[in-house]
C-alpha cells in the first residue's frame, strides 16, 4: 500500500467507532486481535452497498457510512445479538477526502451510539461500493432465529414500515420521510429485549411482506396480517394517504425494522417491557402466525390482492 493511503487510513478510519477494551489490536497491523467473551457465541454478518443498487451518487456521503453500518445493526438486532465489532471494506474509484471524511463520520456517529468499534477493513479502487461485516455476541440457547415461530402465534412489527421507500422515492415531498431513508435506526436494543420472548425474528430490508414470508417459510407457517393494524406515522399518511400507504408499508423495504412472532404467554411481558423503555420504540401487532403456508392480507377483515401463495417462491 502507498503511504497516502496508509496516511488516508489513519486520518479517517484508525479510530472510529467506540474504543473497546476487547480489542487488543485494531487498525494499522496485519489483522485484528480480539478478545471474545467466554461464554457467549460468536454472531458475524456483512453486507455490501454498491452505488446505483443500494444507494445513490447523489445521497449525502454520511448517510452512505451511516447505512453501511445500520444494515449490519439491523441483522445482529434481528438475531438479539449486541454488537462489538466491525470491519470495513471500502472501494471507490478516486479519493475524495470531503466524501470520505463524511462518510467516515456517519459511520462512526452511528457506531458510537452502539459501542461498536472499527478495527479493521480494506481501501480499494474500483466501482464505488461499501461492504462491512459486524461481529457481536449472543449467550447460548438465546439467538432470535426465523424459525422458532408456530401457528397461533402474534405477529409484531417494530416502528412503522413504510416510511423509508416513500421518503427514498419522493425525496423532496417530506425531508422527515426522507430522513427515514437516509438513517434508519437499527433495533439493536428492542432486538435484545426479545429474547426469550420472541419466538422467531426478521429484520425488514426486502419489505414487510416478503420478509415476514421468509419467517414463515423458515418456521414451516403461514401468516395473515390486517393491514388497518399496520403501525403507519402520520407523516406518512399524511403524504401518500391510508392505502398508498399500507402498500408502502407491506412491499417498501429498506426499513430495518424487525418482524417478530410472539407466543401468546408472552405478548403481556412484551407490551410490558416495551412501555417501560421508550429506547425500544413502537411494535404493532399486524396479524398471527397459522398452520396454512402463504400470507393472507385483509383489510378490514376482507381479503385483499396483497395475499401470495406459500408456494410460489418467484413471486414479485
Ligand atoms: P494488509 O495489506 O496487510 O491487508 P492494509 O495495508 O490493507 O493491510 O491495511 C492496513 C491496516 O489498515 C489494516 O489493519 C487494515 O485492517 C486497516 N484498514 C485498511 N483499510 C481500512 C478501512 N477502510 N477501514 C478500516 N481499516 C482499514
Ligand atoms: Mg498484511
Amino acid at each position: 500500500m502507498a503511504d497516502s493511503e496508509f496516511d488516508l487510513i489513519r486520518r479517517h478510519f484508525a479510530t472510529l467507532g467506540a474504543p473497546r477494551a476487547d480489542v487488543l489490536v485494531g487498525v494499522g497491523d496485519d489483522a485484528a486481535l480480539l478478545a471474545p467473551q467466554p461464554g457467549r457465541l460468536l454472531v458475524a454478518t456483512v453486507d455490501t452497498l454498491v452505488e446505483g443498487t443500494h444507494f445513490l451518487a447523489s445521497d449525502p456521503a454520511r448517510s452512505v457510512g451511516h447505512r453501511a453500518l445500520a444494515v449490519n445493526l439491523s441483522d445482529m438486532a434481528a438475531m438479539g445479538a449486541e454488537p462489538a465489532w466491525a470491519l470495513l471494506s471500502l472501494t471507490m474509484p478516486a479519493i475524495v477526502e470531503a466524501w470520505i471524511a463524511q462518510f467516515a463520520s456517519g459511520f462512526d456517529a452511528l457506531a458510537r451510539v452502539h459501542g461498536v468499534q472499527l478495527v479493521g477493513g480494506n481501501t480499494t479502487s474500483g466501482a464505488l461500493s461499501v461492504a462491512v461485516t459486524v461481529i457481536g455476541f449472543v449467550p447460548p440457547g438465546q439467538a432470535l432465529l426465523r424459525d422458532g415461530a408456530r401457528p397461533g402465534h402474534a405477529l409484531y412489527v417494530s416502528g412503522t414500515p413504510g416510511d423509508s421507500v416513500r421518503g427514498r422515492l419522493h425525496p423532496q415531498a417530506s425531508p422527515g420521510l426522507r430522513d427515514r431513508y437516509l438513517h434508519p435506526e437499527p433495533r439493536v436494543a428492542l432486538g435484545l429485549a426479545l429474547r426469550g420472548l420472541a419466538s422467531a425474528c426478521i429484520d425488514v430490508s426486502d419489505g414487510l411482506l416478503g420478509d415476514a414470508r421468509k419467517l414463515c417459510e423458515a418456521s414451516g407457517c403461514g401468516a395473515r396480517i390486517e393491514a388497518r393494524s399496520l403501525p403507519l406515522s402520520e407523516a406518512l399518511l399524511a403524504a401518500a394517504g391510508r392505502d398508498e400507504a399500507e402498500r408502502c408499508a407491506l412491499e417498501g423495504g429498506e426499513d430495518y425494522e424487525l418482524c417478530f412472532a410472539v407466543p401468546p404467554g408472552h405478548e403481556a411481558a412484551l407490551l410490558e417491557r416495551v412501555a417501560l423503555d421508550p429506547g425500544l420504540g413502537r411494535v404493532g401487532r399486524i396479524g398471527q402466525l397459522e398452520e396454512t403456508r402463504g400470507i393472507v392480507v385483509t383489510r378490514g377483515g376482507v381479503v385483499t390482492g396483497f395475499s401470495q401463495s406459500g408456494h410460489d417462491h418467484f413471486a414479485r
